[in-house]
C-alpha cells in the first residue's frame, strides 16, 4: 500500500483546524497539533499502514475536540474512523477507570490501533522527559511512565520496529526520572 500524500496532508490540516488554540499539558505549552504530527511521523517511519498513519493524525480529535465519529467517517471513511474509535477513551468514565481500561483492552485492539496507540505512548513518554507538566510532581511522572509501560505491554507484537522504539523511549524515560528526583 502506498501512502496517499494528498489524503495524508488533508488529515493533517483537518487535525490542525480541530485542535486550533489547544496546547499540550507540558511546560513548553506546544501547539497540540505537534503531538499528532509526531505520532503520524513515528507510524510512517516504521512502515505502519496508511490508514493507521491518517488515523494517527486524527486520533485525538474525537476525545478532545468537537469532531464526532460521524464527521471522521464522512471525511476519511469507515476504516480510519474505526481506528480512531479504538484509540478513543470514553470520557464519561472516571479517569482511573479509563486508565485501567487502556491496560486491559490493549491486547484486544486491531493491529492498526495497537500501532497507533504505541506511537501515541512513545510521543507522550518523550514529552514527559522533554516538557513535563509543571504541576506534576516526581511521583506522578513516575506513575505515568509505569502505566504507559503496562498499556504498551498489551500493544506489542505487531510491529517490531515500533516495539523497539517504545522500549528505548521507555528506558530513557525511566533513566531520566531516576536522575531527576
Ligand atoms: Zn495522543
Amino acid at each position: 500500500m502506498t501512502i496517499d500524500t494528498a489524503e495524508t496532508l488533508r488529515a493533517a490540516v483537518f487535525a490542525a483546524h480541530a485542535h486550533a488554540g489547544q496546547t499540550r499539558k507540558g511546560a513548553a505549552a506546544e501547539p497540540y497539533v505537534n503531538h499528532v504530527l509526531e505520532v503520524a511521523a513515528i507510524l510512517a517511519s516504521h512502515g505502519a499502514p496508511p490508514a493507521a498513519i491518517i488515523a494517527g493524525l486524527l486520533h485525538d480529535t474525537v476525545e478532545d475536540t468537537a469532531v464526532t465519529p460521524a464527521d471522521l467517517a464522512e471525511a476519511f471513511g469507515a476504516e480510519v474512523a474505526g481506528i480512531v474509535a479504538e484509540a478513543t477513551d470514553d470520557k464519561t468514565l472516571p479517569k482511573e477507570t479509563r486508565k485501567a481500561l487502556q491496560v486491559s483492552q490493549a491486547p484486544k485492539k486491531s493491529d492498526a490501533a495497537k500501532q497507533l496507540k504505541l506511537a501515541d505512548k512513545i510521543s507522550n513518554l518523550r514529552a514527559m522527559v522533554q516538557s513535563p507538566p509543571r504541576n506534576w510532581d516526581h511521583a506522578r511522572r513516575c506513575e505515568y511512565v509505569g502505566w504507559a509501560g503496562r498499556v504498551a505491554a498489551g500493544l506489542k507484537g505487531v510491529n517490531p520496529g515500533l516495539d523497539a522504539l517504545f522500549e528505548t523511549t521507555y528506558r530513557a524515560a525511566i533513566a531520566h526520572l531516576a536522575q531527576h528526583e
